[in-house]
């Protein structure tokens, strides 16, 4: 049986990839500060037999040099997330993302562990040659913006684990998540969809920032989880970089018409100026499209969740929190 260690399991993606793990007959040892992760994401797992769970800062060198000695292999989620939470928050981004990556580079040196590392769509920034390919040129806008320091940190987490293969051989794989979504993601730190969804619900207005021409590909987080553990299993994976995600476009105002129209909602959409949605300057990007092409020639591995179906789990999901009194921020 394999044991896993999971930084940031008690998050969106990571509580996904936990509950598949479990489900696979691995080992799970949860490691989570609680900063953006939530118990109630992995409640229903927290008595599986074979589920461990720690609320600890990765950055705990202690704690972490004993949790990367008793597992197999690591999947590296824990970071700062959101695009709201990261502008108002940046030093806690820049330090958590790459000092916590720091430290589990160097434990899984000493032990000789897998690592595999969550990186994100952002790395591409400005890019302007659709789709994106891992070996493309990366555009970045000034560090006068705080936006882009989520992207900088992130590509240093790459450098240093690709330097870790490298130098060391110590076995990486680098997954970049675009647009991910799903059950239990909060809209809480920016996150468009379970906001349009939980606007609809409420009868609230659905607000689109800009002139809602902005397109992004939204990828199902199931998916996306049976995604990592195809990058984990694969020994051709190693040393890599994979774009994870979806191809299939929407702009944000179709997206919103969607929404409304599968929830049976009568909330009116309204469109509200960047500057007023996040910071005077703040820049968005037009498109993100993943180029799915090498993930398919390794793994094999597709999306397989149209678009409707996910904005359908989401209503489902959040339609059951309604009903049980739940909370979700
Ligand atoms: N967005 C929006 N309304 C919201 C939140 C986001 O119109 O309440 C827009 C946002 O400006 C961006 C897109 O939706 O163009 C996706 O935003 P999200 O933060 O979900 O992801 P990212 O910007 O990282 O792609």
């Amino acid at each position: 049986m394999k044991h896993a260690l999971i930084t940031g399991g008690a998050g969106f993606i990571g509580s996904h990839l936990t509950e598949r793990l479990l489900g696979a007959g691995y080992r799970v040892t949860i490691i989570d500060d609680l900063s953006t992760g939530r118990m109630a994401n992995i409640a229903h797992l927290e008595n599986h037999p074979q589920l461990r769970i720690a609320i600890e800062d990765i950055r705990n060198v202690n704690v972490m040099d004993r949790l990367v000695s008793e597992c197999d292999l690591i999947f590296h989620l824990a970071a700062a997330v959101g695009v709201e939470k990261i502008i108002s928050e940046p030093i806690a981004t820049i330090e958590i993302n790459i000092g916590g990556t720091e430290v589990v580079l160097q434990t899984a040196r000493r032990y000789r562990k897998k690592v595999l590392v969550a990186s994100t769509s952002e790395i591409y920034g400005k890019g302007t040659r659709f789709p994106f390919h891992e070996d493309d040129d990366r555009l970045m806008g000034p560090t006068t913006r705080s936006r882009w320091s989520y992207a900088a940190s992130k590509a240093i987490d790459e450098f240093l684990a690709l330097a870790y293969h490298k130098e060391v051989g110590l076995p990486v794989v680098i997954f970049r998540l675009f647009n991910t979504v799903g059950p239990r993601q909060t809209g809480q730190y920016g996150m468009v969809l379970p906001r349009f969804v939980k606007a609809a619900l409420d009868g609230q207005p659905l607000r689109v920032y800009g002139d809602g021409a902005q397109s992004r590909c939204f990828g199902n987080v199931h998916d996306v989880v049976d995604a990592i553990q195809r990058l984990a299993e694969s020994p051709d994976a190693v040393g890599q970089v994979f774009n994870i995600g979806t191809d299939e476009e929407v702009t944000i105002f179709e997206l919103a018409e969607r929404v409304k129209a599968r929830a049976g909602s009568v909330s009116p959409i309204q469109f509200i100026p960047y500057d007023e949605a996040y910071e005077a300057g703040f820049e968005d990007f037009r498109r993100r499209v993943p180029s799915l092409e090498r993930i398919a020639a390794v793994v094999d591995w597709k999306p397989s969740t149209a678009l409707n179906e996910t904005i359908d789990q989401i209503i489902a999901y959040y339609r059951e929190e309604m009903q049980h009194g739940g909370n979700h921020p």
